[in-house]
């Protein structure tokens, strides 16, 4: 017996939550779980967080679903009664559900169809699923939560320096000077990487905090700038401002390694930090001191998060970022680098593999005929060149008619969307709609044929955490009853799709990836197995120490000039929204919700409101509380939360009885099409009045 808690045997493996990618070891007893410990692996250093810690019994809770289901001849498309969520649904073998499922989408023209993968499966199965979607369905129109969290740091990216991943890993804030952590709370999201943040800090680093909310990072921070939410783009150019004007950016690296200088400058001229100041809510003394710190730091890291992406304005955000390290020289070496703090444990992976409407595996774009005809050699088929839907534009193409067949793996749309009463409408009135899942998730409650998966710990993937570190996750236990692995069940709707598929498991998968896919290059299954983890490419950590994959080597300055959120606050809608995640709970909380500790840590739906605003509305903490948007209303608690300036509200999106997101506002960022989930004007009233 290895391990605590009278376990009979440990398995090492991953933590299934968030981007860090932490190692984990599982202890078990029996058909469960009883303790998880940290492991030594290169992102965690065997530190774990509440949710790695005790956030795993949610896959043995009652409600796992253990046969497939296919909807009731009949039965409405509607919200299912809490008490009897099967009520609508009726059991079938795996063959009859899975004939339904493929036979519903067959039916449909190709261009009818729309496929959303998730970003908590492992690459061999977001791999397979885009390739089911690109070669079954005949379309691009494959997308998963990427779109719904760094779509516009990964687009600003690829247009600045070539690469849509991190330049350097969360450990590098160890030997950083300067740290600037922009619209990112890790000590909620990101646990572990928050505490080595700390302890950079202790050794002697200086943390820069930009972000509208105040947070646990706070104390340890030398600044914290609390703009005003939407205004990135004003406060980072004039922090460009800045840095240029007073001549301190790195004139070699600019000269060298860098295009556009002159364009930059000259668009900065608008945003001193004096006429910026009354719009960000910052002084310009402030904007100026943190510009010089940054400047003049030897190493820097910029770390940034959803606070930065999810804007209408979201590409433009990433743009500044990327231009101050640029004109800083800060990339390429020990303690610097551009770090978009990835979300789900493989959102990095998922994005790699090819879960993206408008590129193929590893990013080649499907316009262009040289990255098409790979692929088209690769699977023996031709492929449409046309880029596909991204997620909100499927939600929209399926309210008008145009998307008629959806097939869901692993993601809760009807949580997880902005405006959720647009969403749900349109997921209900498809023609037919497949979910794969392990619980009866609101997307699930919608669905034609429910077909029930597996959960991390019941099967064996690799996963590539927000380092570019990909990892072995390995089975731990076996699925409850008549549960399959998601890779068998995707595999089998390809068949039944007419394609020729004969994998035998996530290795036969990730092989083929490895023949398509360069990024992969000197990673095998074995070396996976044997050492754990490796970090792509070629087992570099810290990236464009030279060059850069662009064209001519060179990083591009992109100007940037959005500055002010879709939907502002106003007499009808005063207060300013912002959803996010909370420690204790996941994304849409299918899993936190359902595992016991989290759950009872944090299990309330509250709206977190300033003290001066619960003094002025006369709120009792506790209180229930009305939210109204444009969009939708929603009941909650009342928080005080003195981390909120006046005027600014604050909601997770993981609770199904409030759900945050059906007042979220769905207007897109033009170039990345992510939501501004971080602005909605709203308003608040005691509840029943
Ligand atoms: Fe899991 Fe992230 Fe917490 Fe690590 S920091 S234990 S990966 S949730």
């Amino acid at each position: 017996a290895a391990g605590p808690v009278r376990a009979e045997r440990s398995v090492d493996s991953l933590c299934p939550y968030c981007g860090v990618g932490c190692q984990v070891t599982y202890h078990v007893r029996g058909d469960a779980i009883v303790a998880a410990t940290g492991r030594d692996g290169l992102a965690n250093h065997e530190r774990l967080c509440v949710k790695g810690r005790f956030g795993f019994d949610y896959s043995r809770h009652p409600q796992r679903l253990t046969t497939p289901l296919v909807r009731k001849e009949g039965a409405p498309k509607e919200p299912i009664d809490p008490a009897d969520p099967f009520s609508h649904f009726r059991p079938a073998t795996w063959d009859e559900a899975l004939d339904i499922a493929a036979a519903g989408l067959k039916r449909l023209p190709r261009t009818a169809l729309a496929g959303l993968g998730s970003a908590k499966g492992s690459n061999e199965e977001a791999y397979l699923f885009q390739k089911l979607v690109r070669t079954g369905f005949g379309s691009n129109n494959v997308d998963h939560c990427t779109r719904l969290c760094h779509a516009s740091s990964v687009a600003a990216l690829l247009e600045g320096i070539g690469s849509g991943a991190v330049t350097a890993p969360i450990a590098e804030v160890a030997n950083a000077e300067v740290i600037v952590l922009i619209g990112a709370n890790p000590s909620a999201n990101h646990p572990v990487a928050a505490s080595f943040i700390k302890n950079a800090v202790k050794r002697g680093a200086r943390l820069v905090i930009l972000d509208p909310r105040g947070q646990a990072l706070t104390r340890f921070a030398s600044h914290h700038l609390r703009f005003n939410n939407g205004t990135d783009v004003a406060l980072l150019n004039a922090m460009l401002h800045v840095i240029v004007a007073e001549e301190l950016y790195d004139k070699d690296f600019v000269a060298a390694r860098t295009t556009g200088f002159a364009e930059l400058a000259v668009h900065l001229q608008a945003y001193s930090p004096d006429s910026m100041a009354p719009l960000c809510g910052i002084d310009a003394g402030t904007i100026r001191a943190v510009a010089r710190l940054y400047a003049r730091a030897g190493s820097a890291m910029i770390l940034w998060g959803m606070g930065v992406s999810q804007h209408s304005h979201g590409t433009d955000n990433s743009r500044c970022l990327i231009a101050l390290a640029m004109l800083c020289g800060q990339v390429g070496r020990k303690g610097s680098g551009l770090h978009p703090l990835r979300g789900q444990n493989n959102v990095q992976g998922a994005s790699d593999s090819g879960l993206i409407p408008m590129m193929l595996p590893d990013y080649g774009r499907v316009g262009t005929p040289a990255v098409r005809g790979r692929f088209e050699a690769g699977w023996g088929q031709d492929l449409d060149p046309a880029p596909g839907l991204t997620v909100v534009e499927m939600m929209n193409a399926a309210q008008a008619g145009i998307i008629r067949g959806m097939y869901v793996e692993g993601e809760n749309p009807a949580m997880s969307d902005p405006d959720l009463a647009h969403a749900r409408e349109a997921l209900a009135g498809l023609d037919h709609l497949v979910v794969q899942d392990i619980f009866l998730t609101e997307t699930a409650m919608l669905a034609d044929v429910v077909l029930p998966a597996s959960a991390f710990f019941e099967k064996t993937g690799t996963f590539t955490n927000t380092d570019r570190h990909v990892q072995m996750g390995r089975q731990v236990l076996d699925p409850p009853g008549k549960a399959r692995p998601d890779l068998w069940i995707i595999a089998e709707m390809g068949k039944r799709l007419g394609l020729a598929w004969s994998y035998d498991g996530p290795r036969a998968v990730f092989d083929e990836m490895r023949g398509l896919m360069d990024s992969l290059a000197g990673i095998t299954w074995e070396r996976l197995e044997k050492e754990g983890g490796i970090t792509y490419p070629a087992g570099k950590a810290i990236l464009f120490d030279e060059s850069f994959p662009t064209g001519d080597g060179k990083a591009r300055l992109v100007p940037a000039s959005g500055l002010v959120p879709a939907e502002s606050p106003d007499a009808e809608y005063p207060f300013l929204l912002s959803t996010g995640r909370v420690l204790e709970h996941w994304h849409t909380g299918s899993m936190t919700r359902r595992s016991d500790v989290l759950d009872r840590l944090q299990g309330v739906p509250a709206v977190n409101i300033s003290p001066a605003d619960m003094a002025r509305l006369g709120l009792a903490e506790g209180a229930m509380v009305r939210i109204e948007s444009r969009r939708g209303r929603v009941e909650a608690v009342a928080a005080a939360d003195s981390r909120l300036s006046p005027g600014a509200l604050f909601m997770p999106f993981c609770f199904t009885e409030a759900a945050a997101n059906l007042l979220t506002n769905p207007v897109l960022d033009p170039v990345a099409k992510i939501p501004e989930l971080k602005v909605s004007a709203v308003r608040l009233s005691p509840a029943g009045k």
